[in-house]
């Protein structure tokens, strides 16, 4: 493409994005099309013949947008909100520019140094020791599972060399995390060979945190049969309820055995951002490792993941491997990412973080972070005063979980009757919320996290929630 052309379709497309935030609220949240529909509208072959920018930018409009849920959209309130932002959307742009492959310190050394130094800077801003030192990859489902290979590297049964299988000298690994962890530990543990068996999840207790006399009293089990506990992975932050892990509890016992503290902190990590909530990290700093998700709660376009660990040689020693055509005259005096993972080419992603921070400042980031956690509380505080709504787990961020109280009307089945409201207000289009399952009982949940949501938008959340209710206890009282 000629570079004139390039400027221009590039000056029309920025247009295109900056009057599709203007008017992110006008389309319905949910995208409103049936399975199959854009596969049936699209070709079934290739073009044989390239096509012109204008004709595949109309085809944006006409199939792709209405095939998108807006994840922008100020009222978008389900699974972890998360958004985009100005200056992240241009570091991912500069980054498909330079298309950099950053796996060894010289085929980038910009990605390689500024991804150091960026999250030095997160490292700082969520109060992480400095003993911490920071890599990124994808996903948390991806950082978690590199901790757990570093945690079983730890374990010195030369597994990188002999793998897991045939072996009658390998007792059975096993790894702890509460029956709230996310399903990417499992999908880790699976990953790595260590077999479901190897994860044996812990009771939680009062107010969904993991039980730690049940954790210690597993570990003692578990030895005495002969097993090899060898890590412990807590949650601050779950994604049904965003409960919190003892962290500081959990130390001790995890010191007691020897074994590896992973946190899985890929949600509410971002909080610590804000100085006054720094305390639900605390503990961390004598975890060994901690995974955080820019791309959840920091304003920065899907994907962005920081693994903190306190053991790189640990992560080293389980994934380097140098082939001669790799092989570099500076290898021993710098770090390549490829070192520490299972990719080799990794993406420029530490340029849009950089610009995040610059643009928006620490002070910025926390006071966005702030008022979503406010809102929270604010609707949560709409939930507790009303009698027709009851809040099923405590709010330390900005998520809040609830449901219609069955006490207060004549419906036959409260799980029904709360999945009728959320399917009933998701259908509306105007407002998106998703839910999870707590001691059986369907519970809704709202989560803030869009850069773009406002009290307005919390407020006609909550209408809609009581309309919906009216309607249905309408329905109800006729029949
Ligand atoms: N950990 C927690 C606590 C989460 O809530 C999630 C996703 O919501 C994950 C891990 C997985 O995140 P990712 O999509 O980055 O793999």
């Amino acid at each position: 493409m000629p570079a004139e052309e390039f400027r221009r379709h590039g000056h029309e497309l920025i247009d295109w994005i900056a009057d599709y935030f203007e008017k992110i609220s006008e389309f319905p949240v949910l995208a409103q099309i049936e399975p199959g529909d854009l596969k049936a509208a699209l070709p079934a072959s290739p073009p044989q013949r390239g096509e012109s920018m204008a004709a595949i930018l109309a085809d944006v409009d006409r199939l792709i947008v209405p095939g998108l849920t807006h994840w922008s959209h100020p009222s978008f309130f389900a699974y972890f909100a998360t958004s985009t932002s100005a200056p992240g959307i241009f570091g991912e742009l500069l980054s498909a520019a330079f298309d950099v492959k950053s796996m060894l310190w010289r085929t980038s050394p910009a990605s390689t140094e500024l991804e150091e130094v960026v999250l030095d800077w997160l490292r700082q801003m969520i109060g992480l020791d400095a003993g911490m030192s920071g890599i990124i990859y994808d996903t948390a489902s991806v950082s978690s599972m590199h901790a757990i290979a570093a945690a079983r590297e730890g374990v010195e049964m030369r597994i990188r060399e002999e793998g897991m299988s045939g072996r009658k000298d390998l007792p059975l690994l096993r790894v702890y995390a509460s029956e709230q962890a996310h399903s990417s530990i499992d999908k880790g543990i699976i990953t790595l060979g260590l077999g479901q068996r190897a994860l044996r999840k812990i009771p939680a207790g009062k107010d969904f945190r993991m039980d730690v006399n049940a954790l210690a009293a597993a570990i003692e089990e578990d030895k005495r049969a002969g097993f090899l506990p060898f890590c412990v992975v807590a949650t601050v932050g779950t994604t049904s309820t965003s409960s919190i892990d003892p962290v500081p509890e959990i130390v001790p016992i995890v010191e007691e055995h020897a074994m590896w503290l992973h946190v899985d902190a890929a949600y509410a990590g971002s909080a610590a951002v804000v100085p006054e909530c720094r305390h639900v990290l605390d503990g961390c700093d004598r975890a060994d490792s901690l995974v955080m998700n820019p791309h959840k709660w920091l304003f920065t376009p899907f994907d962005l993941s920081v693994l903190y660990c306190r053991h790189m040689d640990l992560l080293r020693r389980a994934f380097s491997l140098v082939p001669e055509y790799l092989r570099t005259p500076e290898q021993d005096k710098v770090r390549s990412g490829s070192d520490y993972g299972v990719q080799l080419g990794r993406r420029f992603r530490a340029l849009k973080l950089w610009m995040i921070i610059r643009y928006f400042g620490h002070e910025g980031l926390a006071a966005r972070i702030r008022e979503h956690i406010r809102l929270a509380k604010l609707f949560a505080s709409w939930i507790e005063n009303s009698p027709d709504w009851e809040l099923m787990a405590p709010v330390p961020f900005a998520l809040v979980c609830f449901r219609a109280n069955p006490k207060s009307h004549a419906a036959a089945d409260s799980n029904a009757l709360n999945e009728a409201i959320m399917h009933g207000v998701n259908a509306t289009g105007r407002a998106l919320l998703s839910h999870t399952k707590l001691n059986d009982k369907i519970v809704l949940r709202l989560s803030i996290g869009n850069i773009r949501t406002t009290e307005e938008h919390v407020r006609n959340v909550w209408e809609l929630l009581n309309e919906q209710l009216h309607v249905l206890r309408n329905q109800v009282s006729k029949s």
